[in-house]
């Protein structure tokens, strides 16, 4: 018998969007009770706390909303949805403000004692709020404290969903939820249910992102039958530590060390930035600098661990010393002194930019579900702005708090939506009973057939080799076991885990097929200019288990690029 819980409102997920989610429902509507599930430590798990840049906000005169919705929209080689993305750029200011007066932030200020403000690439003016070099760090400690003073908050530690619950007329219903700890599993009924598990590229072999992430939101969500957008567009950063053995090779070394002046070599020693992007060197965008070092690495011209160098040395080690505490700090944890040499690093898999189809009020297809943050799709188009990835998080966590206490006000709880729960239990405990099987040698496949098929450089052969590589360890999970029982069994939630990113793994590699041009991250050899045809989207839905995959025209509702089907040049991504 499984154990049954109810809430008013339930939040899958605790990062930037599930935390803003629960406060701004509590504050809404304070008789509301409120579920938190998170997959790891409250407060500590997920990518928000490992914001370091900051936070795009248009604060003060001559920055203007349209500036930020032009850049950001020009980032996203105009392929996002303009209504989301103006929902974010009129938000952030509030949000920022409430950040501190509302949950005690405290940001950095100028010597006027205003908020102060950093230039980030890609943007026209200086619009990054942030807390020295740890700012996800004190969003996260203080929305936590935040969340646990309110008594109507309920937190479900190291819990993690593993499917939607619907009613017998479709509306959502809750959640079927995994305690990890006793390997329980609890149907938590909710009258509104928010996705917030922030995405996660964690089907790569090199990874900036969190690693409790498996993209789970995004995998319940196609299980739902809900459309999806834009899953073809995977950020990559060029600068992730190259740590033998470790799992902190793909750890961010912040872009600043680049744009101080950072060079970048190969295992020749040359400078290579120079065959790809003369004028700009090393400070070349984002996009191409992770994929000229993937280049000279494939083409045998790598380190010998397989990455390329960076090098500030020649700024002065005190400089370096000064400048960049928490860099040298992180590359001394392993023996590399980043002020003195150069440091081994690569390109790393950083952020998804698809995800679920929402309105700018985080409504889904499906009556009574929610989604905000990384888990959706739209705001950051083909590229994602550095510091506009947890300005999305936390403006559009709040709008959803919001919409869903008023979606629950007078609303009946739905029915039982237990029915499948018995289908699912018996075919996520299947592997508990079985032996057999290589499940880390799947978990590598994958890793390493994204990496090559459908990383920085693709092409349709490619992609077809990833989807179906994709497709097949989905199916051969069904016969692998693992060891022990269900209680803290990582085993165990490795084979969650992995299934789950085979699933958006095929609809990454089958979404990047039918994009037959390069745009924003997505680059394909075999297609290496932007179409000119007009701007689309690349949707993709199950149908019977089935993707079906298909284009959209892009509404341009507030701005047209210069040009029909012009691709801004990809520009320059902060973290
Ligand atoms: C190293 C790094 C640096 C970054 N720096 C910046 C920056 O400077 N500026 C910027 O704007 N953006 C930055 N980003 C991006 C930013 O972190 C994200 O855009 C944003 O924080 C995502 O917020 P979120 O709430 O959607 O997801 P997250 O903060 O990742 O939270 C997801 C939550 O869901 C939980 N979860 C996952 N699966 C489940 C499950 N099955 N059940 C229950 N819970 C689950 C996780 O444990 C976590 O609590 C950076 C990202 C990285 C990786």
């Amino acid at each position: 018998m499984i154990e049954a819980l109810e809430s008013d409102v339930l939040v899958l997920g605790a990062g930037g969007a599930g935390l803003c989610a629960a406060l701004h429902a509590a504050d809404a509507s304070p008789t509301l009770s409120i579920a938190v599930v998170v997959k790891g430590l409250f407060g500590r798990a997920g990518c928000t706390r490992m914001v370091q840049g900051g936070y795009n906000a248009v604060l003060t005169p001559p920055d203007s909303l349209e500036a930020h919705l032009t850049d950001t929209l020009d980032g996203g080689g105009w392929i996002n949805d303009q209504e989301m993305v103006w929902r974010l750029v009129t938000e952030a200011p509030g949000r920022v403000l409430e950040l501190e007066s509302r949950y005690g932030c405290l940001f950095d200020r100028n010597a006027e004692g205003r908020i102060h403000q950093k230039p980030f690439a890609g943007q026209t003016h200086d619009r990054t709020v942030h807390k020295g070099d740890l700012t996800g760090i004190e969003i996260m400690n203080r929305l936590t404290e935040q969340a646990q003073a309110r008594p109507s908050i309920r937190a479900f530690e190291e819990c993690r969903a593993v499917e939607l619950l619907r009613d017998e007329a479709g509306r959502a219903a809750g959640a079927l939820v995994l305690d990890v700890r006793t390997g329980r599993f609890v149907a938590l009924r909710a009258r509104a249910t928010l996705l917030a598990m922030g995405g996660g590229p964690t089907m790569y072999r090199v990874i900036a992102c969190s690693a409790d992430k498996a993209a789970d939101g995004i995998a319940l969500a196609w299980r739902a039958g809900l459309p999806l957008r834009d899953m073809e567009m995977i950020q990559f950063h060029p600068t992730g530590l190259v740590i033998p053995g470790s799992l902190m090779t793909g750890a961010l070394l912040e872009e600043g060390l680049r744009g101080a002046g950072g060079q970048l070599r190969n295992g020749l020693g040359e400078r290579f930035m120079a065959r790809y992007d003369a004028a700009r060197m090393e400070r070349s965008t984002r996009d191409l600098v992770s994929r000229a070092s993937f280049l000279e690495v494939s083409q045998g011209r790598g380190t010998p661990n397989g990455g390329v160098w960076i090098d500030v040395s020649h700024l002065g080690a005190e400089v370096v010393e000064r400048n960049f505490r928490g860099m040298v700090r992180r590359c001394r944890d392993f023996g590399r002194d980043l002020a003195r040499g150069p440091v081994e690093v690569g390109p790393t898999a950083h952020f998804m930019m698809g995800g679920v189809i929402v309105d700018p009020d985080c409504r889904t297809a499906i009556e009574g579900l929610f989604a905000a943050g990384e888990d959706t799709g739209g705001v950051h188009g083909a590229n994602r702005l550095g510091g506009n990835g947890v300005a999305e998080s936390t403006v559009f966590g709040g709008i959803a708090g919001d919409v869903m206490a008023d979606f629950v006000a007078g609303r009946t709880a739905p029915h039982d939506g237990r029915g499948r729960v018995a289908e699912v239990v018996e075919r996520l405990t299947a592997p508990l009973e079985r032996r057999g099987g290589d499940l880390y040698g799947l978990q590598r496949e994958l890793r390493e057939a994204m990496w090559e098929r459908a990383g920085l450089v693709r092409d349709g052969e490619g992609l077809r080799t990833a989807a179906a590589t994709a497709e097949r360890i989905g199916d051969e999970l069904g016969r692998v076991g693992v060891r022990g029982g269900p209680a803290f069994n990582l085993a165990w939630q490795d084979w969650i885990n992995l299934s789950n990113q085979s699933i958006v793994a095929r609809l990454i590699a089958t979404s990047a097929l039918a994009r037959a041009e390069s745009r924003g991250a997505h680059y394909r050899n075999d297609h290496p200019a932007a179409s000119t045809a007009p701007l689309y989207t690349v949707r993709v839905q199950s149908r019977a288990g089935e993707a079906a995959v298909w284009t959209e025209p892009v509404a341009l509702t507030r701005a047209t690029p210069a040009g029909a089907g012009r691709v801004s040049s990809m520009v320059e991504v902060g973290d």
